[in-house]
Protein backbone atom coordinates (compact mmCIF):
# COMPACT_ATOMS: atom_id res chain seq x y z
CA UNK A 1 0.00 0.00 0.00
CA UNK A 2 1.49 2.98 -1.13
CA UNK A 3 0.87 6.38 -2.42
CA UNK A 4 -0.62 7.11 -5.87
CA UNK A 5 1.37 5.36 -8.44
CA UNK A 6 3.44 7.16 -10.96
CA UNK A 7 1.85 8.39 -13.80
CA UNK A 8 2.37 6.66 -16.95
CA UNK A 9 5.55 6.81 -18.40
CA UNK A 10 6.30 7.95 -22.04
CA UNK A 11 7.94 5.26 -24.06
CA UNK A 12 11.70 6.25 -24.51
CA UNK A 13 11.28 9.14 -22.37
CA UNK A 14 14.44 10.61 -20.48
CA UNK A 15 15.01 12.40 -17.23
CA UNK A 16 15.01 15.96 -17.09
CA UNK A 17 18.38 16.79 -17.34
CA UNK A 18 17.92 14.33 -20.73
CA UNK A 19 19.57 11.28 -19.03
CA UNK A 20 18.33 8.12 -19.84
CA UNK A 21 16.68 6.50 -16.82
CA UNK A 22 16.29 2.18 -17.39
CA UNK A 23 13.42 3.39 -19.62
CA UNK A 24 15.85 5.23 -21.61
CA UNK A 25 18.22 2.42 -21.26
CA UNK A 26 20.10 0.18 -24.02
CA UNK A 27 16.85 -0.81 -26.27
CA UNK A 28 16.39 -4.32 -27.43
CA UNK A 29 17.21 -5.22 -31.52
CA UNK A 30 15.45 -2.89 -33.17
CA UNK A 31 12.12 -4.52 -35.14
CA UNK A 32 13.19 -7.99 -33.65
CA UNK A 33 9.46 -8.40 -32.63
CA UNK A 34 7.99 -5.08 -34.14
CA UNK A 35 8.02 -1.51 -33.20
CA UNK A 36 8.20 -1.05 -29.65
CA UNK A 37 7.71 -4.61 -29.02
CA UNK A 38 9.44 -7.32 -27.14
CA UNK A 39 9.06 -10.60 -26.76
CA UNK A 40 10.73 -12.98 -24.08
CA UNK A 41 10.49 -16.58 -23.71
CA UNK A 42 11.49 -17.89 -20.47
CA UNK A 43 12.51 -21.71 -19.39
CA UNK A 44 11.28 -21.13 -16.17
CA UNK A 45 9.39 -17.93 -14.47
CA UNK A 46 8.59 -17.40 -11.25
CA UNK A 47 4.95 -15.57 -11.22
CA UNK A 48 4.01 -14.91 -7.78
CA UNK A 49 1.13 -16.93 -6.74
CA UNK A 50 0.94 -18.96 -10.33
CA UNK A 51 4.32 -20.38 -8.90
CA UNK A 52 7.39 -21.61 -11.39
CA UNK A 53 5.73 -22.25 -14.90
CA UNK A 54 7.65 -23.12 -17.72
CA UNK A 55 8.44 -21.92 -21.49
CA UNK A 56 6.71 -18.46 -20.32
CA UNK A 57 6.48 -16.14 -23.45
CA UNK A 58 6.44 -12.43 -22.00
CA UNK A 59 5.75 -9.68 -24.16
CA UNK A 60 6.24 -5.94 -23.09
CA UNK A 61 5.28 -2.45 -25.03
CA UNK A 62 5.77 1.00 -23.73
CA UNK A 63 8.00 -0.23 -20.85
CA UNK A 64 5.18 -2.80 -19.30
CA UNK A 65 4.24 -6.43 -19.74
CA UNK A 66 1.17 -6.68 -22.01
CA UNK A 67 0.73 -10.83 -22.13
CA UNK A 68 2.59 -13.44 -19.77
CA UNK A 69 1.49 -17.13 -20.92
CA UNK A 70 3.09 -20.26 -19.45
CA UNK A 71 3.21 -23.54 -21.02
CA UNK A 72 4.39 -22.38 -24.67
CA UNK A 73 6.21 -24.72 -26.47
CA UNK A 74 9.37 -23.56 -28.20
CA UNK A 75 7.93 -24.60 -31.89
CA UNK A 76 5.34 -21.87 -30.77
CA UNK A 77 7.38 -18.88 -30.01
CA UNK A 78 7.34 -15.86 -32.30
CA UNK A 79 9.67 -14.89 -34.61
CA UNK A 80 12.86 -12.60 -32.84
CA UNK A 81 11.74 -13.69 -29.04
CA UNK A 82 14.68 -13.81 -27.12
CA UNK A 83 15.47 -17.15 -25.27
CA UNK A 84 15.69 -16.75 -21.40
CA UNK A 85 17.67 -19.86 -19.96
CA UNK A 86 17.42 -20.41 -16.39
CA UNK A 87 14.73 -18.80 -13.95
CA UNK A 88 13.60 -15.46 -14.76
CA UNK A 89 12.04 -13.62 -11.96
CA UNK A 90 11.19 -10.03 -11.71
CA UNK A 91 13.35 -7.01 -11.23
CA UNK A 92 14.72 -6.99 -7.35
CA UNK A 93 14.08 -3.73 -5.35
CA UNK A 94 17.43 -2.87 -3.15
CA UNK A 95 15.38 -1.39 -0.02
CA UNK A 96 17.83 0.06 2.07
CA UNK A 97 20.95 1.63 0.48
CA UNK A 98 23.71 3.95 2.06
CA UNK A 99 25.56 4.05 -1.41
CA UNK A 100 29.08 5.68 0.03
CA UNK A 101 29.19 2.76 2.84
CA UNK A 102 30.30 0.66 -0.29
CA UNK A 103 34.08 2.15 0.49
CA UNK A 104 33.87 0.43 3.91
CA UNK A 105 33.58 -3.42 2.67
CA UNK A 106 36.84 -5.70 3.57
CA UNK A 107 38.34 -3.01 5.36
CA UNK A 108 36.31 -3.07 8.95
CA UNK A 109 36.57 -6.71 8.94
CA UNK A 110 40.28 -6.09 10.16
CA UNK A 111 40.60 -5.72 13.51
CA UNK A 112 38.00 -5.71 16.15
CA UNK A 113 34.91 -3.43 17.10
CA UNK A 114 31.06 -2.34 17.14
CA UNK A 115 28.56 -0.48 15.46
CA UNK A 116 30.04 2.41 17.14
CA UNK A 117 33.35 1.75 15.85
CA UNK A 118 32.28 0.84 12.36
CA UNK A 119 30.60 4.27 12.31
CA UNK A 120 33.69 6.25 13.11
CA UNK A 121 34.80 4.71 10.02
CA UNK A 122 32.02 5.92 7.90
CA UNK A 123 32.30 8.89 9.18
CA UNK A 124 35.17 9.48 7.74
CA UNK A 125 34.29 8.55 4.26
CA UNK A 126 31.46 11.15 4.23
CA UNK A 127 34.09 13.73 5.28
CA UNK A 128 36.00 13.33 1.75
CA UNK A 129 32.41 13.43 -0.66
CA UNK A 130 31.93 16.04 -3.18
CA UNK A 131 29.17 16.16 -5.74
CA UNK A 132 31.32 14.71 -8.82
CA UNK A 133 32.96 12.01 -6.62
CA UNK A 134 29.68 11.09 -5.04
CA UNK A 135 28.07 10.83 -8.24
CA UNK A 136 30.90 8.78 -9.55
CA UNK A 137 30.74 6.44 -6.60
CA UNK A 138 26.90 6.21 -6.66
CA UNK A 139 27.07 5.52 -10.26
CA UNK A 140 29.21 2.80 -9.64
CA UNK A 141 27.92 1.00 -6.77
CA UNK A 142 24.46 1.06 -8.41
CA UNK A 143 26.03 -0.82 -11.47
CA UNK A 144 27.19 -3.30 -8.94
CA UNK A 145 23.30 -3.36 -8.07
CA UNK A 146 22.29 -3.83 -11.47
CA UNK A 147 24.57 -6.81 -12.05
CA UNK A 148 23.15 -8.51 -8.87
CA UNK A 149 19.71 -8.24 -10.15
CA UNK A 150 18.74 -4.58 -8.49
CA UNK A 151 16.27 -2.69 -10.99
CA UNK A 152 15.03 0.06 -7.93
CA UNK A 153 17.09 1.06 -5.04
CA UNK A 154 15.86 3.11 -1.98
CA UNK A 155 18.74 5.66 -1.59
CA UNK A 156 18.49 6.56 2.51
CA UNK A 157 20.48 10.15 1.52
CA UNK A 158 21.69 12.16 4.68
CA UNK A 159 25.18 13.22 3.03
CA UNK A 160 22.92 16.66 2.01
CA UNK A 161 25.85 19.89 2.54
CA UNK A 162 29.34 20.87 2.08
CA UNK A 163 32.37 20.38 4.89
CA UNK A 164 31.10 22.00 7.92
CA UNK A 165 27.08 22.15 6.80
CA UNK A 166 27.72 25.12 4.35
CA UNK A 167 24.93 24.65 2.07
CA UNK A 168 25.97 23.62 -2.07
CA UNK A 169 24.70 26.52 -4.02
CA UNK A 170 22.21 24.27 -5.13
CA UNK A 171 21.50 22.84 -1.63
CA UNK A 172 19.98 19.11 -3.30
CA UNK A 173 23.21 19.09 -5.42
CA UNK A 174 24.01 15.86 -3.62
CA UNK A 175 20.55 14.43 -4.41
CA UNK A 176 20.49 15.15 -7.49
CA UNK A 177 24.02 13.58 -8.06
CA UNK A 178 22.55 10.24 -6.89
CA UNK A 179 19.17 10.34 -9.13
CA UNK A 180 21.93 11.42 -11.91
CA UNK A 181 23.81 7.82 -11.04
CA UNK A 182 20.77 6.04 -10.82
CA UNK A 183 19.89 6.97 -14.41
CA UNK A 184 23.43 6.08 -15.58
CA UNK A 185 23.30 2.92 -13.86
CA UNK A 186 19.98 2.01 -15.63
CA UNK A 187 18.15 1.63 -12.10
CA UNK A 188 15.05 3.03 -10.58
CA UNK A 189 15.72 5.09 -7.35
CA UNK A 190 13.72 6.19 -4.68
CA UNK A 191 15.26 8.88 -3.09
CA UNK A 192 14.92 8.39 0.65
CA UNK A 193 15.59 12.29 1.45
CA UNK A 194 16.49 12.25 5.03
CA UNK A 195 15.66 14.43 8.30
CA UNK A 196 18.68 14.63 10.43
CA UNK A 197 19.29 17.34 13.10
CA UNK A 198 20.88 16.44 15.95
CA UNK A 199 24.63 14.03 16.94
CA UNK A 200 23.01 11.92 19.05
CA UNK A 201 21.01 10.64 22.61
CA UNK A 202 23.62 10.08 25.20
CA UNK A 203 23.09 7.50 27.64
CA UNK A 204 21.20 9.45 30.33
CA UNK A 205 18.88 10.36 27.11
CA UNK A 206 20.77 14.19 26.63
CA UNK A 207 21.09 15.39 22.98
CA UNK A 208 24.32 15.50 21.70
CA UNK A 209 25.31 17.71 19.58
CA UNK A 210 26.01 17.46 15.77
CA UNK A 211 29.95 16.44 15.10
CA UNK A 212 31.83 18.28 12.31
CA UNK A 213 31.13 15.59 10.04
CA UNK A 214 27.66 15.05 10.58
CA UNK A 215 27.19 19.18 10.32
CA UNK A 216 26.94 17.70 6.80
CA UNK A 217 23.72 15.93 7.62
CA UNK A 218 21.85 18.74 9.43
CA UNK A 219 19.11 21.53 7.79
CA UNK A 220 18.99 22.96 11.16
CA UNK A 221 15.54 22.25 11.74
CA UNK A 222 12.61 20.28 10.09
CA UNK A 223 11.03 23.07 8.84
CA UNK A 224 14.56 23.94 6.70
CA UNK A 225 14.86 20.03 5.62
CA UNK A 226 11.32 20.42 4.41
CA UNK A 227 11.78 23.75 2.13
CA UNK A 228 14.98 22.01 0.80
CA UNK A 229 12.75 18.85 -0.34
CA UNK A 230 10.82 21.46 -1.78
CA UNK A 231 12.90 22.72 -3.83
CA UNK A 232 14.40 19.40 -4.92
CA UNK A 233 10.83 19.26 -7.17
CA UNK A 234 8.99 16.44 -6.82
CA UNK A 235 5.53 16.77 -9.04
CA UNK A 236 1.98 16.37 -7.28
CA UNK A 237 2.48 12.76 -7.26
CA UNK A 238 6.37 12.85 -5.57
CA UNK A 239 7.83 12.07 -9.17
CA UNK A 240 11.18 13.52 -9.46
CA UNK A 241 11.79 11.86 -13.06
CA UNK A 242 10.72 9.03 -14.98
CA UNK A 243 12.99 6.90 -13.31
CA UNK A 244 12.79 8.86 -9.91
CA UNK A 245 10.80 9.63 -7.24
CA UNK A 246 10.87 11.43 -4.01
CA UNK A 247 10.58 9.59 -0.35
CA UNK A 248 10.82 11.40 2.93
CA UNK A 249 12.96 9.89 5.87
CA UNK A 250 13.26 10.29 9.65
CA UNK A 251 17.29 9.16 10.81
CA UNK A 252 16.59 7.64 13.64
CA UNK A 253 14.96 8.76 17.00
CA UNK A 254 18.79 9.32 17.69
CA UNK A 255 19.22 12.19 14.72
CA UNK A 256 15.83 13.96 15.04
CA UNK A 257 13.23 14.77 18.39
CA UNK A 258 9.70 14.33 17.94
CA UNK A 259 8.94 17.35 17.71
CA UNK A 260 10.57 17.72 14.41
CA UNK A 261 9.00 14.36 13.26
CA UNK A 262 5.87 15.80 12.04
CA UNK A 263 7.01 17.47 9.13
CA UNK A 264 8.15 14.87 7.86
CA UNK A 265 5.31 12.85 8.45
CA UNK A 266 3.17 15.56 6.82
CA UNK A 267 5.35 15.40 3.46
CA UNK A 268 4.74 11.86 3.61
CA UNK A 269 1.60 12.74 3.43
CA UNK A 270 1.32 15.07 1.28
CA UNK A 271 3.09 13.56 -1.82
CA UNK A 272 1.41 9.96 -0.86
CA UNK A 273 5.26 9.13 -0.59
CA UNK A 274 7.26 6.63 1.19
CA UNK A 275 8.24 7.32 4.78
CA UNK A 276 11.22 5.37 5.93
CA UNK A 277 13.18 5.42 9.42
CA UNK A 278 15.90 3.57 11.17
CA UNK A 279 14.22 1.51 14.10
CA UNK A 280 16.24 0.18 17.35
CA UNK A 281 19.14 -1.04 15.48
CA UNK A 282 20.80 -0.98 18.59
CA UNK A 283 20.27 -2.08 22.68
CA UNK A 284 22.00 1.39 23.24
CA UNK A 285 19.45 3.24 21.01
CA UNK A 286 16.63 1.77 22.28
CA UNK A 287 18.07 2.79 26.63
CA UNK A 288 18.80 6.24 25.43
CA UNK A 289 15.41 6.61 23.74
CA UNK A 290 13.46 5.09 26.67
CA UNK A 291 15.75 8.04 28.96
CA UNK A 292 15.13 10.89 27.07
CA UNK A 293 11.32 9.78 26.19
CA UNK A 294 10.21 7.76 28.14
CA UNK A 295 9.27 4.93 25.52
CA UNK A 296 10.81 2.79 22.75
CA UNK A 297 11.79 4.05 19.42
CA UNK A 298 8.39 2.56 17.95
CA UNK A 299 6.51 3.88 20.65
CA UNK A 300 7.81 7.67 19.94
CA UNK A 301 7.81 7.26 15.87
CA UNK A 302 4.13 5.73 16.39
CA UNK A 303 2.90 8.94 18.82
CA UNK A 304 4.45 11.12 16.00
CA UNK A 305 1.82 9.47 13.70
CA UNK A 306 4.97 8.37 11.28
CA UNK A 307 3.63 4.48 11.39
CA UNK A 308 1.16 3.07 8.89
CA UNK A 309 1.15 0.92 5.44
CA UNK A 310 3.11 3.92 3.53
CA UNK A 311 6.25 3.64 6.59
CA UNK A 312 8.79 1.03 6.11
CA UNK A 313 10.82 0.77 9.92
CA UNK A 314 14.58 -0.42 8.91
CA UNK A 315 16.15 -3.29 11.10
CA UNK A 316 13.80 -3.33 13.48
CA UNK A 317 16.51 -5.36 15.60
CA UNK A 318 15.87 -5.02 19.10
CA UNK A 319 11.43 -4.99 19.76
CA UNK A 320 9.51 -5.67 22.54
CA UNK A 321 6.44 -7.39 21.99
CA UNK A 322 4.21 -4.05 22.29
CA UNK A 323 6.61 -2.52 19.50
CA UNK A 324 5.72 -5.72 17.27
CA UNK A 325 2.14 -5.70 17.87
CA UNK A 326 2.02 -1.93 17.04
CA UNK A 327 4.43 -1.94 13.65
CA UNK A 328 2.18 -5.45 12.76
CA UNK A 329 -1.35 -3.75 13.41
CA UNK A 330 -0.57 -0.56 11.54
CA UNK A 331 0.93 -2.89 8.31
CA UNK A 332 4.48 -1.09 8.45
CA UNK A 333 6.38 -2.22 6.61
CA UNK A 334 9.64 -3.59 7.60
CA UNK A 335 13.41 -3.47 5.96
CA UNK A 336 15.65 -6.29 7.09
CA UNK A 337 19.40 -6.07 5.83
CA UNK A 338 20.65 -8.95 6.97
CA UNK A 339 24.13 -8.62 5.78
CA UNK A 340 24.31 -5.29 7.22
CA UNK A 341 23.39 -6.31 10.84
CA UNK A 342 25.48 -9.73 10.92
CA UNK A 343 28.36 -7.46 10.10
CA UNK A 344 27.61 -4.77 12.31
CA UNK A 345 26.85 -7.69 15.17
CA UNK A 346 23.37 -6.10 15.37
CA UNK A 347 21.68 -9.01 16.36
CA UNK A 348 18.89 -10.81 15.10
CA UNK A 349 15.17 -9.42 14.63
CA UNK A 350 11.71 -11.54 15.21
CA UNK A 351 11.06 -11.23 11.61
CA UNK A 352 8.90 -13.69 12.24
CA UNK A 353 7.24 -12.57 15.00
CA UNK A 354 6.57 -9.37 12.58
CA UNK A 355 5.41 -10.64 9.65
CA UNK A 356 2.89 -12.77 11.43
CA UNK A 357 1.48 -9.23 13.96
CA UNK A 358 1.10 -8.20 10.03
CA UNK A 359 4.16 -6.22 8.64
CA UNK A 360 5.24 -6.66 5.13
CA UNK A 361 9.16 -7.46 4.99
CA UNK A 362 11.73 -6.35 2.58
CA UNK A 363 15.00 -6.30 2.47
CA UNK A 364 18.42 -4.38 1.65
CA UNK A 365 21.93 -4.51 1.50
CA UNK A 366 22.41 -1.14 3.83
CA UNK A 367 26.26 -1.20 4.38
CA UNK A 368 26.66 -3.16 1.01
CA UNK A 369 29.61 -5.34 2.90
CA UNK A 370 27.95 -7.65 0.26
CA UNK A 371 25.48 -7.00 -2.14
CA UNK A 372 23.74 -9.82 -2.61
CA UNK A 373 19.93 -9.49 -2.66
CA UNK A 374 19.43 -13.37 -2.72
CA UNK A 375 21.80 -13.74 0.56
CA UNK A 376 19.65 -10.71 2.16
CA UNK A 377 16.55 -12.96 1.24
CA UNK A 378 17.60 -16.35 2.30
CA UNK A 379 19.17 -15.08 5.62
CA UNK A 380 15.91 -13.72 6.52
CA UNK A 381 14.91 -17.45 7.03
CA UNK A 382 18.72 -18.31 8.10
CA UNK A 383 18.25 -15.94 11.19
CA UNK A 384 15.03 -17.35 12.04
CA UNK A 385 16.45 -20.87 11.85
CA UNK A 386 19.27 -19.78 14.11
CA UNK A 387 17.20 -17.73 16.61
CA UNK A 388 14.52 -20.28 17.04
CA UNK A 389 15.37 -23.34 16.48
CA UNK A 390 12.86 -23.92 13.76
CA UNK A 391 13.44 -24.65 9.90
CA UNK A 392 10.76 -23.33 7.19
CA UNK A 393 9.45 -20.20 8.88
CA UNK A 394 9.86 -18.46 5.29
CA UNK A 395 9.41 -20.01 2.15
CA UNK A 396 11.38 -19.31 -0.94
CA UNK A 397 7.92 -16.98 -2.48
CA UNK A 398 8.05 -15.40 0.77
CA UNK A 399 11.70 -14.71 0.74
CA UNK A 400 11.57 -14.09 -2.92
CA UNK A 401 8.35 -11.79 -2.45
CA UNK A 402 10.68 -9.55 -0.09
CA UNK A 403 13.01 -9.19 -2.85
CA UNK A 404 10.35 -7.82 -5.33
CA UNK A 405 7.26 -6.88 -4.75
CA UNK A 406 7.50 -5.57 -1.16
CA UNK A 407 10.39 -4.52 -1.68
CA UNK A 408 9.03 -2.20 -4.36
CA UNK A 409 6.25 -1.24 -2.93
CA UNK A 410 7.56 -0.07 0.43
CA UNK A 411 10.12 2.40 -2.09
CA UNK A 412 6.22 3.45 -3.67
CA UNK A 413 6.86 1.48 -6.81
CA UNK A 414 3.55 -1.24 -6.31
CA UNK A 415 3.23 -1.66 -10.35
CA UNK A 416 6.40 -3.14 -10.27
CA UNK A 417 8.07 -5.87 -8.74
CA UNK A 418 5.92 -8.80 -10.73
CA UNK A 419 5.41 -10.03 -14.22
CA UNK A 420 2.11 -9.77 -14.76
CA UNK A 421 0.22 -7.67 -17.14
CA UNK A 422 0.43 -4.21 -16.72
CA UNK A 423 3.21 -4.09 -14.32
CA UNK A 424 6.33 -2.22 -15.23
CA UNK A 425 8.58 -5.14 -17.46
CA UNK A 426 11.56 -5.35 -14.99
CA UNK A 427 13.01 -9.28 -15.53
CA UNK A 428 16.43 -10.69 -13.49
CA UNK A 429 17.27 -13.92 -14.83
CA UNK A 430 19.26 -16.27 -12.90
CA UNK A 431 21.70 -19.20 -15.17
CA UNK A 432 20.87 -22.69 -13.45
CA UNK A 433 23.94 -23.81 -15.28
CA UNK A 434 26.61 -22.69 -12.87
CA UNK A 435 28.94 -25.05 -10.22
CA UNK A 436 26.04 -22.97 -7.22
CA UNK A 437 23.20 -24.04 -9.36
CA UNK A 438 23.86 -27.10 -11.74
CA UNK A 439 21.34 -29.94 -11.42
CA UNK A 440 18.10 -27.39 -10.11
CA UNK A 441 14.92 -29.34 -10.84
CA UNK A 442 12.50 -27.46 -12.26
CA UNK A 443 9.88 -28.13 -9.22
CA UNK A 444 12.06 -26.44 -6.85
CA UNK A 445 14.37 -23.79 -8.66
CA UNK A 446 13.15 -21.22 -6.70
CA UNK A 447 14.01 -22.57 -4.07
CA UNK A 448 17.65 -23.21 -5.49
CA UNK A 449 17.80 -20.00 -6.60
CA UNK A 450 16.84 -18.71 -2.95
CA UNK A 451 18.67 -21.10 -0.91
CA UNK A 452 22.02 -21.31 -2.82
CA UNK A 453 22.27 -18.39 -5.53
CA UNK A 454 24.52 -15.56 -5.72
CA UNK A 455 24.63 -12.17 -7.51
CA UNK A 456 27.37 -13.75 -9.82
CA UNK A 457 24.45 -16.13 -11.13
CA UNK A 458 22.25 -12.94 -12.75
CA UNK A 459 22.89 -13.39 -16.46
CA UNK A 460 20.46 -10.62 -17.83
CA UNK A 461 18.54 -7.81 -16.62
CA UNK A 462 15.99 -5.90 -18.11
CA UNK A 463 14.17 -2.48 -16.61
CA UNK A 464 11.07 -1.19 -18.28
CA UNK A 465 11.68 -3.29 -21.10
CA UNK A 466 15.17 -2.39 -21.68
CA UNK A 467 18.48 -4.14 -21.09
CA UNK A 468 20.61 -3.08 -18.53
CA UNK A 469 22.46 -6.49 -18.31
CA UNK A 470 23.34 -8.90 -20.82
CA UNK A 471 25.08 -12.10 -20.35
CA UNK A 472 26.89 -10.62 -17.23
CA UNK A 473 27.81 -7.50 -18.64
CA UNK A 474 26.59 -3.94 -17.88
CA UNK A 475 25.54 -2.24 -21.23
CA UNK A 476 25.80 1.40 -19.69
CA UNK A 477 28.83 1.11 -17.13
CA UNK A 478 30.76 -1.42 -18.99
CA UNK A 479 33.67 -1.88 -16.79
CA UNK A 480 32.12 -2.01 -13.64
CA UNK A 481 35.28 -3.29 -11.11
CA UNK A 482 37.24 -0.33 -12.84
CA UNK A 483 34.63 2.18 -12.36
CA UNK A 484 34.65 0.97 -8.10
CA UNK A 485 37.61 1.25 -8.03
CA UNK A 486 38.58 4.59 -9.58
CA UNK A 487 35.97 6.25 -7.16
CA UNK A 488 36.59 4.40 -3.79
CA UNK A 489 40.49 4.75 -4.19
CA UNK A 490 40.40 8.16 -3.86
CA UNK A 491 38.54 8.17 -0.55
CA UNK A 492 40.70 6.00 0.96
CA UNK A 493 44.06 7.05 0.72
ZN1 LIG B 1 20.91 2.35 7.13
Amino acid sequence: MTGPGAPARPEGSAGPEGEAGPEGAAAGPEGAAGPGIRRWHAELAWLGRGGVRSGVLIEASGGVFRTVTPDVPPEAVPPGTERRPGLTLPGLANAHSHAFHRALRGITEAGQGTFWTWRERMYQVAGRLAPDSYLDLARAVYAEMALAGVTCVGEFHYLHHGPGGVPYSDPNEMGRALIQAAAEAGLRITLLDTCYLTGGLAPDGTPTPLSPVQQRFSDGDAARWADRLAALGPDGHGMLAPHARAGVAIHSVRAVPPGQMYPVVEWSHRLGAPLHAHLSEQPAENEACLAAYGATPARVLDGTGALGPRSTMVHATHLTRHDIELLGGSRTCVCLCPTTEAFLADGIGPAGALAAAGSPLSVGSDSHAVIDLLDEARRVELDERLASGQRGRFGAAALAGAATAAGHTCLGWPEAGEIVPGALADLVTVGLDSPRLAGAAASTALESVIFAGTAADVTDVVTGGRDVVRGGQHLLVPDVPAALTQSLRPLLD
